[in-house]
């Protein structure tokens, strides 16, 4: 039996920031990641491009994750473009003064790599790599992890980082409200003629949804949205019917598109937990909120609950209370469903609005978008957000 102050169930992103949110806390803290370790110390590109906003660029550079990125591998996001088909409008979101860009596009198996390296140069956690947590169990004295191999684990608070359909969620009996969007998500790199500016557009034609994201040089990630039949038959293309096809989709607006290296096929099912903690017990990063990428938020949420529990938890150590302390943790809980559930709900309405064919669905986002063209407070908001600067 392993003995700790506080157990992570997995080491994703959300997991490995919270982790070394704790550094010099004082508290021993153990990381449980199915994933063998190389896959951590050195993970596989998985299509993700994180647009990360000004304050997860700020919380990376404290948790020392920042600087262990090169600047070669940040593309600056300097105007987003959304277009519904043919129509001339045209909702741009651009920095209201200054050079500074709306954010900076990070690749994903980037960050996970330096907020892993973070964790081992602090010393700040204990990793058990290749084993699975199979059951979790709390109470009022402590919490209980069984592993895959039989091993256990106790600690005096649980945090589950363990995706989007959690099943630690799930065996602490905390239900999630569930939205399948019936399709799929593909991305990939592609090479393309013409430069695209640093604009990231997108824009929702008949049957499908494709977006463009500006990275160094003529590249962008080429993300498509299509019933999931259709990405399979396109993961299954060769890289040349798959460029010619991403060149037809594009109507050659970037010119002839080439592949750039692998393609990765995401559901698009979108979680929120209807609780984010219980009895030595809390949710982090897609475990509580599952976003649906259209609005790039899901990491830069699990940053900031990562942040705000670990705040809580320090607050508590410092006036002397438990490291479970159910104040706290309900502190935590209603500081992050007031900062997430807003753009949580109002996310799944645009990707409903703007997946679905029909013709009043056709009609309503036109008139979305010509509102949201002409009313500069909507573009101020959004932009407002994403250029948000204070941790
Ligand atoms: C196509 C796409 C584009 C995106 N773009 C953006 C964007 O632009 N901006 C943004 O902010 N976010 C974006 N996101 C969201 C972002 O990728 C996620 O929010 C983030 O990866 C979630 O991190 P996490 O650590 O919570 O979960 P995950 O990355 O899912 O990691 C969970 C970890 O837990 C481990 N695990 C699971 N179960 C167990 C178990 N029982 N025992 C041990 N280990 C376990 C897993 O192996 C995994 O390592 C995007 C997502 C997608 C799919």
């Amino acid at each position: 039996m392993t003995e700790t102050d506080i157990a992570v169930i997995g080491a994703g992103p959300a997991g490995l920031a919270f982790a070394r949110e704790l550094a010099g806390s004082g508290l021993s803290v153990t990381l449980v990641e199915r994933s063998p370790k190389a896959a951590l110390a050195d993970p596989a590109f998985d299509g993700r491009e994180i647009a990360l906003t000004h304050r997860s660029q700020a919380i990376l550079a404290e948790l020392d994750a920042w600087s262990r990125i090169s600047p070669e591998e940040m593309s600056p996001l300097r105007q987003a473009r959304v277009q519904d088909g043919a129509s001339p409008f045209v909702l741009d979101f651009a920095p209201e003064s200054g050079d500074a860009p709306l954010g900076q596009l990070v690749p994903n198996h980037l960050i996970r790599r330096a907020l892993y390296e973070a964790v081992q140069a602090a010393g700040c956690a204990t990793l058990m790599t290749g084993t699975k947590v199979t059951a979790v169990e709390t109470s009022p004295k402590g919490g209980t992890l069984t592993l895959a191999d039989g091993g256990q684990i106790r600690a005096r608070l649980v945090v589950a980082a363990d995706t989007r359909f959690s099943q630690a969620r799930r065996q602490m009996g905390i239900a999630a409200s569930m939205r399948d969007f019936g399709k799929s998500m593909l991305v990939a790199r592609v090479a393309h003629e013409k430069p695209h500016g640093g604009i990231a557009t997108e824009w929702f034609g008949h049957g499908q949804t494709v977006a463009l994201l500006p990275l160094r040089g003529d590249v962008s990630s080429i993300v498509l949205t299509l019933p999931a039949r259709q990405i399979e038959a396109l993961m299954a293309a060769s890289p040349e019917a798959f460029a010619a096809d991403a060149t037809r989709r594009t109507e050659e607006r970037w010119g002839m598109m080439t592949l750039l290296g692998t393609r990765h096929a995401y559901p698009l099912v979108a979680t929120y937990a209807r609780r984010f903690v219980g009895t030595r017990f809390a949710l982090i990063g897609d475990a509580a909120v599952g976003m649906h990428p259209v609005t790039a938020h899901g990491f830069n949420f699990g940053l900031a609950g990562a942040h705000r529990l670990a705040g809580e938890i320090r607050a508590s150590l410092m006036r002397g209370r438990d490291v479970a302390d159910p104040g706290a943790l309900l502190r935590y809980e209603m500081a992050h469903r007031a900062a997430t559930f807003p753009l949580f709900t109002a996310t799944n309405a645009i990707a409903a609005l703007y997946t679905d064919d029909r013709a009043p669905a056709r009609l309503l986002r036109s008139a979305v978008l010509r509102a949201g063209a002409a009313l500069s407070p909507v573009r101020r908001l959004v932009t407002a957000q994403l250029m948000q600067k204070v941790a």
